[in-house]
């Protein structure tokens, strides 16, 4: 797409000087990163409400002859020419900004979750910014701060070879501070939720092995189903991590959402901290 600012108005007579050219804003959302359309470098990156950066400089304009008088020289037949303005070809790439980002396979309950979640929330909305259309939902924590949770579409397997909705989806998580791996306790399929959990790290790890980094928490979603309780057993007794991390909840019948809740508000405290 080419966008272009009006250029400025010529100089007239009666020594009126031309109109400067207007500013051109192109307004973009939060978390837009601007790189340059040839070497991909990241030129800059809108990170604050507000912010604005100047992409390209409009030319000057040129003087005209009044500029050039002189007590001897009324009337000149002198002018400079006006200069061309930048121009430049960037790219514009938007990442999500959120403080935790739901990790599941689709059908896991994100969704729901986050529906849950943010009843206590102001607004609800779809980030309307990109065609994965994740939801953000906003938290509002007891101490009264609010707290961005982005539900991204389903990961599935090899996503970190673009198969499906791929590295659309794992790009969005770079930016969030907090994860929530969603698996779903689903006792009528073949999946057994600790694979479902690896294959979840393997994915993103083959994205970004520092995302594996980041602190997050396990959410074994469904509990309400017939014969999951045996399912979350079994994946309690795998975890290699710390079982504090993991909460077994229904998303949908709004079972154990509360200490999940407080384990979000606090994990995500301490990365501001730290
Ligand atoms: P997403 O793809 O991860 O966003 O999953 P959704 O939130 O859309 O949920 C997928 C399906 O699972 C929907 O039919 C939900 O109603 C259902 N679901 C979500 N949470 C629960 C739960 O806690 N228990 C049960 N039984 N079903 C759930
Ligand atoms: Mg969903």
């Amino acid at each position: 797409k080419l966008v272009k600012a009006h250029n400025g108005g010529n100089g007239m007579g009666n020594n009126c000087k031309g109109k400067n050219g207007t500013d051109l804003f192109l307004k973009v959302p939060l978390g837009t990163l601007v790189k340059d359309a040839l070497t991909g470098a990241v030129l800059y990156d809108f990170m604050a409400e507000g912010d604005t950066w100047q992409i390209c400089k409009g030319g000057k304009g040129g003087k005209g002859n009044s500029r050039f008088k002189t007590a001897t020289h009324q009337a000149p037949f002198v002018c400079t020419p006006g200069e061309e303005g930048e121009a430049c070809e960037i790219e514009l790439e938007l990442k999500l900004i959120a403080d935790i980002g739901l990790v599941g396979m689709p059908n896991a309950g994100k969704s729901t979750l986050i529906s849950k979640l943010a009843r206590r929330a102001v607004k609800i909305a779809p980030y309307p910014f990109t065609t994965l259309e994740p939801n953000i939902g906003i938290l509002k924590c007891d101490d009264g701060s609010k707290k961005l949770i982005a539900d991204i579409p389903g990961i599935i397997d090899q996503a970190s070879q673009d198969k499906g909705l791929g590295l659309a989806f794992l790009k969005h998580i770079e930016r969030t501070s907090v994860l929530v791996y969603v698996v779903e306790l689903a006792p009528y399929q073949e999946r057994d939720p600790f694979e479902e959990f690896l294959m979840l790290r393997r994915e993103l790890a083959a994205y970004d092995p520092t995302l594996l980094d980041k602190p997050f928490l396990v959410a074994l979603n469904k509990i309400d189903q017939e014969e999951a309780q045996p399912l979350a057993d079994a994946f309690i007794r795998k975890y290699p991590f710390s079982q504090s991390e993991l909460f077994i909840i229904s998303a949908q019948e709004s079972v154990g959402l509360e200490p999940l809740l407080d384990a979000m508000h606090q994990l995500t405290e301490n990365e501001k901290i730290s």
